[in-house]
């Protein structure tokens, strides 16, 4: 065992995975810039507010999962569990609420929850998020659920299915949950505690709970979709019209929740083809009326999504898919003479300014060992350099694939290589 390991529930992302998340990263911002979305870098910590809002209180994420630390200046702050309240308090803070509307924007960030890990949940974790920012039109909620199931296909995922809600807003909220209380009232007993106290703090979260005893009784709970008032109930069915024009196939699932109050209207989450458990949503989102005001702004719509990366890149191997194949290692000079060192620094100079790849080898090792060592590293070519070379001014070329050897000068081994 080594002294240190990385603290659970956060890992390395080892160069064998990095093709994953280049590939994830590349395609996420391909498919958000041809939705006219653009990218925006919040910072990793943020004022305690931003996240631990009175509004926010009565949820896991903010009461039980945020990192929560005073620095040497005494201020309160938080690593950031999610990215929509920093992504709208950059909104509010930088004006944006003067550009045309909505605004969009992109981002694949690492986010911190003190979380119980295992199988596809840690402790950081990254997600690619999209937000678009001041227009309630039902289209923009069509356009976000749109984007995140572009850049699924766009990695070949198959089989992921998605989950439709909407739960209303200001105005028809209140008297469904007065309903939901009703219905619950004389169930209490029978319910797990975290219910017990969700029932007086955040009755909506009852229907999402994943403890068993509270199961038997979703079934037959008032169903939210059931009571919007109009424009909610409009709202909702021209989102679902725009989503059957895009061949969007969706099911609506009636215990789909967010808890919180600046929730409003559609609330969507996307399912892996294999069942992965409990902890095995894609990505999720929703509409957030209400937060933009909460965080001191005009009332302004919002709606955005958050993927999890690594959650994304278990289900592409899971279905045998994979990046494109990296380029490989195109050169490995192989140094057979100890005075043929700084030429050898010179030819892979040259080299890499015509953007070839080059490693270059240990002139203290033998010529066999450089030569094995290009073999590992699966280098297409070898460039040998020793005295003979040196007072030729050439390099000795080798294709490592058929053993084809010849002497040339560097500017022809650049234009050969290059090519
Ligand atoms: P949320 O921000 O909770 O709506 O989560 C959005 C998405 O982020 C989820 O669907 C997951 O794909 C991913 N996610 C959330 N929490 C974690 C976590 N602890 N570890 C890994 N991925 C996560």
């Amino acid at each position: 065992m080594p002294q240190f390991q990385a603290p659970r529930g956060v890992s390395d992302i080892l160069p064998s995975d990095q093709p994953y998340w280049r590939w994830l990263r590349d395609t996420a911002a391909r498919v958000a810039a041809n939705f006219g979305y653009a990218e925006i870098q919040t910072p990793v910590f943020e004022h305690a507010g931003v996240f631990i809002r009175p509004g926010a209180e009565g949820t896991d994420l903010v009461d039980k999962e945020v990192y929560r630390f005073e620095d040497r200046g005494g201020d309160d702050l938080v690593l950031r569990p999610e990215g929509t309240a920093a992504v709208c308090r950059a909104y509010l803070e930088h004006g944006m609420q003067n550009l045309p509307q909505p605004v969009r924007l992109f981002y694949i960030s690492s986010f911190f929850r003190y979380d119980r890990p295992q199988a596809g949940r840690y402790r950081m974790f990254y997600q690619f998020g999209a937000e678009a920012i001041g227009d309630g039109e039902p289209a923009v909620d069509a356009e976000v659920i749109d984007l995140l199931r572009s850049f699924f296909d766009a990695l070949g995922l198959t089989g992921y299915r998605l989950l439709l809600n909407s739960i209303g807003d200001q105005n028809c909220r209140p008297a469904y949950i007065e309903k939901l209380r009703a219905y619950y009232a004389d169930k209490l007993d029978r319910l797990c505690a975290d219910c017990r106290a969700r029932y007086v703090t955040n009755p909506l979260r009852l229907l999402d709970c994943k403890n068993e005893p509270c199961q038997p009784f979703k079934a037959d709970a008032p169903k939210i979709a059931d009571n919007l008032c109009d424009a909610c109930a409009e709202h909702f069915a021209t989102v679902k019209s725009l989503l059957e024009g895009l061949g969007i196939e969706y099911t609506i699932v009636p215990t789909l929740v967010r808890g919180l109050d600046y929730y409003t209207r559609t609330a969507f989450e996307f399912e892996p083809a294999a069942d992965g458990g409990q902890q095995s949503a894609l990505g999720g989102g929703g509409r957030y009326d209400g937060l933009i005001e909460q965080l001191g702004g005009k009332p302004t719509p919002g709606i955005g999504f958050g993927a999890g990366i690594e959650r994304l890149i278990l289900n592409l191997k899971r279905q045998e898919l994979g990046p494109p194949e990296l380029p490989r290692l195109n050169a490995y000079i192989a140094i057979a003479d100890p005075a043929a060192q700084v030429r050898a620094v010179q030819v892979a100079d040259a080299l890499r300014r015509a953007n070839v790849s080059v490693v270059a080898g240990a002139a203290s090792r033998s010529l066999r060992a450089q030569l094995r060592h290009a073999n590992q590293l699966n280098a297409r070519h070898a460039l040998v350099i020793g005295s003979e070379e040196l007072a030729s001014g050439t390099v000795n070329l080798r294709d490592l694939e058929t053993s084809e050897q010849e002497s040339l000068p560097l500017e022809a081994v650049v234009l050969r290589l290059s090519h």
